[in-house]
């Protein structure tokens, strides 16, 4: 870890949750220089969706690279981009009646969500954006903008005007329909709400703490879109691309969004970004949004082949069936530690663990979890939800024998307060 610690920016950030040297991986597997084995619930935050080293991906790109495939083509023409194009219309837009262009940006999740904001305000000609309590967009400027949590604004000290927050599903609780706030500040032309040209959202929030909407809510917002004239733009990068049980999470409300940005495992683990909009709104000049990077040829060549999972029903019966042995053993967990108020939330394979009475407990939880030999993550405003995301893909037993590590976990965490408490009485 020296090397790390002398040469690498304080910026360093899951190197601190997980500090190990990994040297390889396999499917839902990470081993260490010390030949130690984790199971990984975190599954690159959503890259690894199809697992790590995916043989389909990793022969295909061997024998690509072997034939002296384009690796760097810009934007141009390429065989590999070609055929993802057309897997990706023929697989995942025409079998789900969606008619979308493609734009292929920069490669990270933060550049998909920079264009689509971008296009948005060119088509409506209008600067306010609508964002929602607790989003996460990515943290490059427009994508901070729109983006809650604090720890990420407070520190950019630059101006993070042009959007508006409003209150997401369940902001109040259960029985307030934050909706009808929204529409209120829609209805009333003086109060203060910039009419917005779109706005945008996470289905499930990912970082925010796995905030679950409903289809209700979902739906509701699109009709809030049509009448207000606002484009509806789903930030699919976290739960698209069959974390939430379908290729995109929205499919289960029959929404149909204006916009769609994807990346993270639309590469199959290398970098990509894809933006995709209704025909009508491709009003881009040529070359006007442009960048080095874009389309990138050797995940083109890794995403077509892990694209044929969605040939047909088996992934998405196979997330159906590991997500109840998921929700099961969280369940049967939060009932054995009651006192402790753990609510349980989530939809697909990205399921939250959150701990009301103790807010710190998410932590502890995850770091005796790497202790023990499972990768996974926090998330939400103060780091109070473990998350679980492991790959689509993962083995039942592995699966299994993560969660009985988890619930090591939990028992030895709690355990270990509960002597204490006893000390201090
Ligand atoms: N949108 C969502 C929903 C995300 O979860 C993330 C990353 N966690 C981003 C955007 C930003 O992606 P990136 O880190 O690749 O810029």
């Amino acid at each position: 870890m020296r090397t790390f610690e002398t040469y690498e920016s304080e910026v360093r950030g899951y190197i601190r949750s997980f500090p190990k040297i990994f040297k390889q991986a396999i499917g839902a597997k990470l081993i260490d220089e010390q030949d130690n084995e984790y199971i990984d619930f975190f599954a690159g935050a959503g890259t690894l969706n199809y697992g790590h080293n995916n043989p389909k991906a990793t022969e295909a790109m061997i024998s690509y690279l072997q034939s002296n495939g384009i690796v760097h083509g810009l934007d141009m023409a390429t065989s590999a981009k070609k055929a993802f194009i057309e897997k990706f219309v023929s697989t995942i837009l025409k079998p789900r009646n969606l008619e979308y262009k493609l734009q292929f940006t920069g490669p990270t999740g933060t550049n998909a969500v920079e264009t689509a904001l971008k296009l948005a305000r060119i088509i409506k000609g209008k600067s306010n954006i609508v964002s929602f309590t607790n989003g996460y967009h990515g943290l490059s400027q427009g994508s901070l903008a729109v983006t809650g949590n604090n720890f990420y604004r407070d520190e950019s000290h630059i101006s993070r005007s042009n959007v508006t927050f409003m209150p997401y599903d369940g902001y109040f609780g259960e029985d307030i329909d934050s909706l009808t706030i929204f529409r209120k500040f829609l209805e009333d032309s003086s109060s203060g709400l910039d009419s917005p040209a779109a706005v945008i959202l996470e289905t499930i929030q990912g970082e925010g703490g796995i905030n679950v909407s409903s289809k209700e809510w979902l739906q509701g917002v699109e009709a809030l879109c049509r009448e207000f004239d606002m484009l509806l733009i789903v930030d699919d990068i976290q739960v698209g691309n069959g974390r939430a049980g379908n290729f995109f999470s929205f499919e289960f409300a029959g929404i149909t969004p204006d916009i769609i940005t994807l990346s993270k495992s639309i590469g199959g683990g290398l970098p990509m970004a894809l933006v995709l909009f209704k025909p009508e709104l491709d009003q881009w000049k040529p070359g006007e949004h442009t960048g080095t990077f874009r389309g990138n040829n050797l995940a083109f060549v890794a995403s077509k082949e892990l694209l044929s999972y969605w040939d047909n029903e088996d992934l998405a019966n196979a997330i159906a069936y590991k997500e109840k042995i998921l929700k099961t053993k969280l369940e049967e967990i939060a009932s054995e530690y009651k006192k402790y108020n753990i609510k349980i939330r989530g939809r697909g394979l990205v399921y939250g663990f959150e701990i009301i009475n103790d807010e710190n407990m998410a932590s502890e939880i995850s770091a005796k979890a790497f202790e023990l030999g499972l990768i996974i993550e926090t998330c939400g405003s103060s780091g109070q939800v473990v998350k679980f995301l492991p790959p689509l893909t993962i083995d039942e037993e592995i699966l299994i024998e993560g969660l009985n590590l988890f619930e090591q976990a939990v028992k030895e965490v709690i355990s270990g307060k509960e002597k204490h408490i006893k000390k201090e009485y």
